[in-house]
């Protein structure tokens, strides 16, 4: 079958590769590559983060993290690497459900947890490093026989193909019309000090990262709904910091290398439905919020 992406974040990559690897021809028409989509300024960790129905997305996220161990083992090239890191929670609550599908979920003892909290697991997740992951992604496209048209795409009825998967994240405001789909925006540090181990409070109201990659550690972070701004902010950045010295005390601010800021194309629940356009199938998919990566293989 012939098939038409639109889009060339993690979503629209993800599933140009699964299209070709199903046998199917593939062509990806996006307006922006990487390094410009938002899928190139996330952290990035598999975690199901700012991301709905709840039920749908562990199922997804679980297959999401099969697929990026495999890499981490199969094709470091890839950029994915496991790592350990810890979640701490201003209150008790039972684990989350997909923690019996990872590797290596414990409960912290009450030593481990830093003031301000009173509970937290430890848990390895693969940390995609977004720098080389999306390169590489692209490069298994074409490995795979599939190619790239860059061009804005402003009716979906006007793309060819037997069957349209549209992947435009926040441009579906525009290209849908979906008003549902909202930016929230995330600012992010890049610094060259390694903490070892992640932490990471992950409530949208107090949310915090150290997230260590091979080259920097990425400090975040924000999740500013409808706000488009694209500018690093320096209260933002005093913001972040204060919240990563609580829990890792050791950050030496002299060591700060950069910055970035992505807009998450948040949504009440992902859009994941087919439509008949002029009898064509469209499939949407976008809206993942701040989890489009820790989703991206398992989305079906
Ligand atoms: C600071 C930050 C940290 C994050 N951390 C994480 C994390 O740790 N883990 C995680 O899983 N997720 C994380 N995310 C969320 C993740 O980045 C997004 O969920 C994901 O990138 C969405 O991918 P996408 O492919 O759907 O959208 P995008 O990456 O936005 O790609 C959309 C594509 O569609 C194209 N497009 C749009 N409109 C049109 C049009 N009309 N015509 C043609 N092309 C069009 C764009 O050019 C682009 O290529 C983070 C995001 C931010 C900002």
């Amino acid at each position: 079958m012939r098939c038409t992406v639109v889009g060339a974040g993690v979503s629209g990559l993800s599933c140009a590769v699964k299209l070709l690897e199903a046998g199917h021809e593939v062509v990806v028409i996006s307006d922006r590559f990487s390094p410009d989509t938002v899928s190139d300024i996330a952290a990035a960790i598999w975690y199901p983060f700012l991301t709905a129905p709840a039920d749908r997305a562990d199922g997804w996220g679980i297959a999401t993290y099969a697929e990026l161990e495999r890499l981490s083992e199969r094709e470091p090239q890839s950029g994915v690497r496991m790592r350990d890191g810890r979640e701490y929670l201003r209150q008790a609550v039972d684990p989350p459900e997909w923690s019996e599908d990872i590797a290596a979920f414990r409960i912290l003892d009450d030593s481990e947890i830093p003031e301000g909290y009173v509970f937290g697991w430890q848990f390895r997740a693969p940390v995609i490093e977004m720098q080389l992951y999306m390169p590489w992604l692209r490069s298994r496209v074409e490995a795979l026989g599939g190619s790239f048209v860059q061009s804005f795409v402003g009716d979906l009825s006007e793309v060819s193909g037997e069957v349209v998967v549209n992947c435009v994240g926040l441009g579906a405001r525009e290209l849908c019309g979906d008003e549902e789909v909202r930016p929230a925006r995330g600012q992010v540090i890049f610094i060259d000090q390694d903490p070892g181990i992640g932490h990471f409070d992950q409530q949208p109201e107090t949310l915090t990262y150290t997230i260590p990659r091979s080259d920097v550690t990425v400090l975040g972070g924000t999740a500013q709904v409808d706000d488009w701004g694209m500018d690093i902010r320096a209260e933002d950045n005093d913001l972040i910091l204060s919240k990563v010295e609580a829990l890792w005390p050791e950050l030496d601010r002299s060591r700060i290398i950069g910055g970035a800021v992505g807009l998450r194309p948040s949504r009440s629940e992902v859009r994941l439905e087919v439509e008949y356009i002029d009898e064509r199938k469209v499939v949407h998919n976008y809206g993942h919020g701040g989890a489009g990566v820790t989703l991206s293989w398992g989305v079906r």
